[in-house]
């Protein structure tokens, strides 16, 4: 047995104890009998927040190419007057 939880649009999350893999996309609300979608929460499908992603993005390309400082001082060509 396994427990999975759905949301029934008006009454909010509840769980149903099934048998691992009878888990439906959808069961009946146990209090008003209406469609109770199922809530995938398994540990599997977590991600990287996207901004937690970009930042570290950002630093990594900032590392192979620094946009502060683009050249060595004094290695500019020389201007001929
Ligand atoms: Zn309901």
């Amino acid at each position: 047995m396994a427990t999975y939880e759905y949301r029934c649009p008006r009454h909010g999350a509840f769980e149903v104890r099934l048998r691992i893999g009878e888990a439906s996309a959808s069961v009946p609300c146990g209090t008003c009998g209406g469609q109770a979608a199922r809530i995938y929460s398994a540990p599997g499908l977590a991600v990287t927040p996207r901004p937690l992603a970009r930042a570290l993005d950002r630093a990594a390309r900032t590392a192979e190419t620094p946009d502060v400082v683009t050249r060595i001082p004094g290695r500019r060509p020389a201007r001929r007057r």
